[in-house]
């Protein structure tokens, strides 16, 4: 069996273009553009071409965008000024921290001190708490954009065993969350792997979806997949200046039944994602202002 692609970058695309058109609708409706403000800090390379990417769709979709870029030598205090001054600020819909951030600065102290309300990336510990209540003010957009993936694959996920390989706060374990909910996009029964699960193959083979996000290039091999399986690769890996996933993609490809590649799998999707993450901040906040 060859797998059918799953094309995240037309998939991304379409959703995209829908948003641009509710973007425009909201901004006649209001008068208000939402903005989302992205802060970057040092001058890691991957990091400023997220950010930049984040920004050129931004612009696509209608959405305006400002980039706060600051130096690495920056105190965690300096940070949290800035966070605090995008907070108050009542025209930024969103707030996107670019992690990592420097060894210096505590991750979870700069991210809970984003204002909830304005928390694109659903990482702020309301926002989290509501996702596993059920009740989702931002969905994540990582773990969303996989979602969207097995929708648009027509992908059975009730009832389907998935099967999520690493137990991040931006991935593996909001991905479970979103998946254990109930609804027609859910409704699956989750497993939750990570470097200290015995024997993960015997667990991997069982997965009808399988999503890994594990950071360590072409891990899962075809031994670990079963037939027919759907497999979302989240992983994004330099070696030797090309960019590849966690799963042996050629491999893979003949036993499941339909995978995505990488590039062009799910990095647009986490885009596209945060772009509606955006638009739902500036509703909630033009709603709860008027
Ligand atoms: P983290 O490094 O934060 O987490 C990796 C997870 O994988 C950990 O839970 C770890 O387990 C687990 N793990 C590591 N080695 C193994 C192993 N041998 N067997 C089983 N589990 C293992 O990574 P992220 O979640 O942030 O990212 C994962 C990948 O996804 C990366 O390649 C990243 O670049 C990519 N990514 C892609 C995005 C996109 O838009 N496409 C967005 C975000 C990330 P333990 O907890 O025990 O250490």
């Amino acid at each position: 069996m060859t797998a059918t692609l799953i094309d995240g970058k037309a998939i991304a695309a379409d959703l995209r273009a829908e948003l641009a058109g509710e973007v425009t609708e909201f901004r006649h409706a209001t008068g208000v553009t939402p903005h989302l403000a992205a802060v970057l800090i040092g001058d890691d390379p991957a990091s400023a071409v997220y950010v930049r990417n984040k920004q050129k769709a931004c612009e696509k979709a209608g959405i305006k965008s400002t980039l706060h870029r600051l130096p690495d030598l920056l105190t965690e205090d300096g940070l949290l000024t800035i966070i605090h001054q995008l907070n108050a600020t009542p025209d930024i819909h969103g707030i996107l921290v670019q992690l990592p951030l420097p060894k210096h600065i505590n991750e979870h102290t700069v991210l809970d001190s984003v204002n909830a309300a304005k928390d694109v990336d659903c990482f702020h510990p309301e926002n989290v708490g509501l996702l596993v209540q059920g009740r989702p003010r931002f969905l994540p957009c990582t773990p969303h954009g996989v979602q969207q993936l097995l929708v648009s694959a027509g992908t059975q996920i009730p009832g389907a065993h998935a099967v999520v390989l690493g137990r991040s706060e931006i991935v593996g374990k909001p991905m479970g969350m979103l998946l254990i909910q109930r609804g027609a996009a859910a409704n699956a029964t989750v497993t939750i792997c990570h470097s200290r699960t015995a024997d993960l193959a015997a667990i991997t083979r069982q997965a009808d979806i399988l999503v890994a996000a594990i950071g360590k290039p072409n891990f899962v091999t075809a031994d670990m997949v079963k037939p027919g399986a759907v497999v979302i690769d989240v992983g994004i890996n330099r070696v030797d200046d090309r960019l590849v996933g966690d799963v042996d993609f050629a491999a893979v490809r003949e036993v499941a039944s339909a995978i995505t590649p990488v590039p062009g799998g799910v990095g647009p999707m986490t885009i596209a994602m945060l772009l509606r993450n955006t638009l739902t901040a500036a509703q909630l906040q033009t709603s709860e202002s008027a």
